[in-house]
């Protein structure tokens, strides 16, 4: 029979709870609007379907339709709705999102 130490309990409680306090700060971080400064210089959008074809070429290329935040390799999902992106700092961005930053 395993036995856990005090010592490895505290440890353990204390990671546990550290992960739910960031996981929480994150979730509470704002999400990235479509009238965002840096979104509309770099024509985010919350959903990849509705970008602007005409202006924003990139999309329009072949395969294209496959380009959004999940497929966008600095991409960091934090859950099936939200991620983060380094362009974005300290905000949340859509998993269905795109913008001109996309990178395969
Ligand atoms: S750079 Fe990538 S992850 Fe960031 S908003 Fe644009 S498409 Fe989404």
């Amino acid at each position: 029979m395993t036995q856990i130490t005090r010592r490895t309990f505290v440890g353990v409680s204390a990671a546990t709870i550290g992960t739910a306090l960031i996981a929480r700060v994150i979730h509470a971080q704002e999400i990235v609007s479509n009238d965002n400064a840096t979104a509309v210089a770099m024509g985010y959008v919350a959903d990849h379907t509705t970008v602007d074809t005409a202006k924003w070429t990139k999309k329009a290329a072949p395969g294209g339709e496959n380009q959004k935040c999940t497929s966008c390799s600095i991409y960091q999902r934090l859950d099936d709705d939200y991620g983060l992106c380094p362009i974005f700092v300290g905000k949340r961005v859509h998993a269905n999102g795109w913008c001109n930053g996309w990178v395969a």
